[in-house]
């Protein structure tokens, strides 16, 4: 007699040896075709990302509620080291994440480059504090910028600003293979965070030069307004006999 569910139809998720295993494969059928892929390495620690500004990019991925049932499945792709490939380019991110298929899935994100204006203001900012720019140099993200760069008006894209794609079947807006991407790029961040300049379509040494010239633009104009006070002081002097 025929039955109407038919049990061993059922999907089921990989377990992380079999993903790993598939990885490896198409990393080594890749190297064979001299292709160059840039992987994110199986991790297991708790968290993704280490420094505060790459907890910060999770924190602004997982505030998208609509995707939080595949964040989940997202974290555990991208410390199961499916994420094979992830490049960060100008404004986007090309990726290839291994699933159940043979074939990698390829994913593409992109974010929209930021405005001139939030830009300047940001420059701004930076360059207000010489420590701010000594730690830029140094290829760090000063603690004191954290809401210049994850607040409102930062460097972190908003939902509307940043669009995907992947080749896989599923019909959510972000499939588990995007939100291991999204990780991916938290862990890449948190190894360099210029790559949030590249993300937003921003020149990292021009933005560093800006930056600098407007810090030592307002050091000149600061040593200025001394020189005008102490002739102050000066003409002072002279009005009331003062020696
Ligand atoms: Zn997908």
């Amino acid at each position: 007699m025929s039955r109407y569910w038919e049990t061993d139809k059922q999907y089921s998720q990989p377990t992380v040896d079999e993903l790993r295993r598939k990885a490896k494969a198409s990393s080594s059928s890749a190297e064979k075709k001299k292709l160059k892929y840039e992987p994110i390495e199986p991790f297991s620690r708790q968290k993704i990302c280490t420094s505060w500004w790459g907890q910060a990019w999770c924190a602004n991925l997982e505030r998208y509620a609509d995707y939080e049932s595949r964040l989940g499945r997202g974290k555990r792709y991208v410390k199961a080291g499916t994420v094979i490939d992830l490049k960060i380019k100008k404004g986007k991110v090309e990726a290839r994440v291994q699933g159940t298929r043979k074939t990698p899935y390829k994913v593409e994100i992109r974010i929209s480059p930021l405005s001139e204006k939030k830009c300047s203001a940001i420059i701004e900012k930076c360059s207000r504090r010489i420590e701010n720019m000594e730690a830029l140099i140094r290829g760090e993200f000063p603690d004191e910028l954290r809401e210049l760069f994850a607040g409102k008006d930062g460097l972190f894209p908003s939902p509307r600003e940043i669009s995907f794609n992947c080749s896989c079947p599923d019909w959510a807006l972000m499939c588990k293979h995007v939100a291991a991407v999204m990780y991916g790029i938290g862990v890449r961040l948190d190894e360099n965070p210029f790559y949030f300049f590249e993300l937003r379509g921003i020149d990292a040494d021009r933005f560093i030069k800006v930056a600098l010239e407007s810090k030592v633009e307002a050091m000149l104009s600061n040593a200025d307004s001394i020189t005008e006070r102490v002739i102050d002081d000066a003409d002072l002097t002279a009005l009331f006999g003062v020696i």
